[in-house]
C-alpha cells in the first residue's frame, strides 16, 4: 500500500509492538515463525530481492484488515497485501521489516440471481466464482490463463485480463462495487450492486489496478452474463507470424472472435517440451479461434474464420466443435507462460553449470 510501502520504517522496538498487533487479533490470524512467513516471501515472478516480512496476517475479516493496517501506519511498517501469490511482477513479494497482508483465508462467495452479481471476498479464487455463478446459468467472464490458482482480489489489484477479453472485456468491465480498506484502516465502500450505481468520480476505476498501492480490497460486487454456449474452435498454423497477424486482423474486420490466441514458434515448442498438447513443432505460428455465437451464427462465425486464415495464407485450418478436443489447444496456450519459464530455468541451470539447484 502507498503510505506503508514508502516507509521509512525506523527499527523502532517492532518486537513489542508486535506482540499488540498479534494480541488484538484471534489466535492464528499473526504467524511470525520462519516455515509459515517463507510461503508468503514471493510470488510467481520468483524475485531473488523478495525480502523477508517480520509477520504475515492471515485476515478472515475486513475488520482484521483495518486492525492491521492501523497498527502499520502507527509504527510505519511497510505493508504487503497479497492474494493467491500467482502475479508476474513481483506486486506480492514481501518487503524486509513489513508485514504481508494475505487474503487467503476471505473466500465467501454469494449469487445475486436477481441482479446477476457474485459478492465475493477477496480471497475466492476465479474458479470458484465461475463455479458459483455457473449454478445459477450465470457467467463470470474474465479469465486469465491462471484462473484456476488466481484470487479475484489479486485479479482486482491487477485488471486480469484472459483468453475471452477479445469479446468480453478485462476485470474491470466486471467490477461494480467493491469495499476497500485505505492505509489509516479504515473502510470504504464504492459502487454498489446495480449498473448505475455510478455517482460521482469513478473511483472503483482507480482502485482496479492499482496493485494494492491504494488500498486492499475486502469485499467486491461483480457482473455476471448469463452463460455462453461451448461454441465452436478453429485452430490454423502460419509459416510466419505476419501471416498468422495479417489473419488476425482480417477476422477482427469481420467476426466478433470470443478467443483470439496466438502463438508463435519458440513459444509452441517450449509448450511442447513442457507437455505435449500435440501442437505442431515447425510451424512459425498457431492461431487458436474461438466463436460462441449462438445457433446457426457460430458456423457462419467459424466459416469466416476459416476464409480470413486461408486468405492469409495458412498452411492449415482445423475446425471442432468438440470440447475435449478444443481444449487441448486452449490449455496448450494457457500453459504458455509456465513453458516458457521452465525454458528459462533450463537456461539458468546450464549457464550456471551441470547440477545447479533452481533459484
Ligand atoms: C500460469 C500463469 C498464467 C497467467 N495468466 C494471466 C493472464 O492470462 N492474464 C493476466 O492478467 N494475468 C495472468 N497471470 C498473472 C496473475 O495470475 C494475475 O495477475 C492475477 O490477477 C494475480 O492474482 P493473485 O491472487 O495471484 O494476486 P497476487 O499475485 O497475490 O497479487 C497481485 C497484486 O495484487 C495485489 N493484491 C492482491 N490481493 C489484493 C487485495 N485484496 N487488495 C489489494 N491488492 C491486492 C498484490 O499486492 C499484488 O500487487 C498469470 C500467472 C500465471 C502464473
Amino acid at each position: 500500500m502507498s503510505t506503508p510501502r514508502v516507509a521509512s520504517h525506523g527499527t523502532a522496538p517492532l518486537g513489542a509492538a508486535l506482540a499488540q498487533l498479534v494480541a488484538d487479533l484471534p489466535d492464528g490470524v499473526v504467524v511470525s515463525d520462519a516455515a509459515a512467513i517463507e510461503k508468503y516471501r514471493e510470488d510467481f515472478a520468483r524475485d531473488g530481492s523478495a525480502g523477508t516480512p517480520i509477520a504475515v496476517v492471515r485476515a478472515e475479516t475486513a475488520a482484521h484488515v483495518q486492525t492491521a493496517l492501523r497498527w502499520a501506519a502507527a509504527h510505519r511498517v511497510p505493508v504487503v497485501p497479497r492474494g493467491a501469490g500467482t502475479g508476474l511482477s513481483g506486486g506480492s513479494s514481501a518487503v524486509d521489516g513489513g508485514i504481508t497482508i494475505s487474503l487467503d483465508r476471505m473466500r465467501a462467495i454469494e449469487i445475486d440471481p436477481a441482479s446477476q452479481v457474485a459478492i465475493v471476498e477477496p480471497g475466492a479464487l476465479n474458479v470458484e466464482v465461475k463455479g458459483a455463478a455457473a449454478e445459477h446459468g450465470l457467467w463470470y467472464p474474465p479469465d486469465p490463463s491462471s484462473y484456476e490458482i488466481c484470487s479475484i482480489g489479486g485479479n482486482l489489484a491487477t485488471n486480469a485480463g484472459g483468453l475471452c477479453c477479445v469479446k468480453y472485456g478485462v476485470t474491470t468491465d466486471y467490477v461494480l462495487g467493491m469495499d476497500v480498506v485505505l492505509a489509516d484502516g479504515s473502510l470504504v465502500r464504492l459502487g454498489g450492486k446495480q449498473i448505475k450505481d455510478v455517482a460521482g468520480l469513478s473511483l472503483l476505476k482507480l482502485f482496479v489496478g492499482s496493485e494494492g498501492t491504494l488500498g486492499i480490497i475486502t469485499r467486491a460486487v461483480l457482473r455476471l452474463i448469463p452463460a455462453q454456449t461451448a461454441g465452436a474452435t478453429l485452430v490454423s498454423s502460419f509459416s510466419t507470424m505476419t501471416a498468422a497477424s495479417r489473419a488476425v486482423v482480417a477476422i477482427r474486420s469481420r467476426v466478433r472472435a470470443s478467443m483470439l490466441e496466438l502463438m508463435d514458434h519458440a513459444t509452441i515448442n517450449a509448450v511442447e517440451d513442457w507437455r505435449s498438447h500435440g501442437l505442431d513443432r515447425a510451424s512459425g505460428a498457431l492461431l487458436i479461434a474461438q466463436s460462441d455465437a449462438p445457433g446457426a451464427a457460430c458456423a457462419a462465425e467459424v466459416e469466416l474464420m476459416r476464409e480470413s486464415c486461408e486468405a492469409a495464407g495458412a498452411v492449415e485450418v482445423f475446425t471442432t466443435t468438440d470440447a475435449e478436443e478444443a481444449s487441448m489447444f486452449v490449455a496448450g496456450r494457457r500453459n504458455a507462460f509456465l513453458a516458457l519459464e521452465q525454458r528459462g530455468q533450463r537456461a539458468l541451470r546450464g549457464c550456471r553449470g551441470p547440477g545447479a539447484a533452481a533459484p
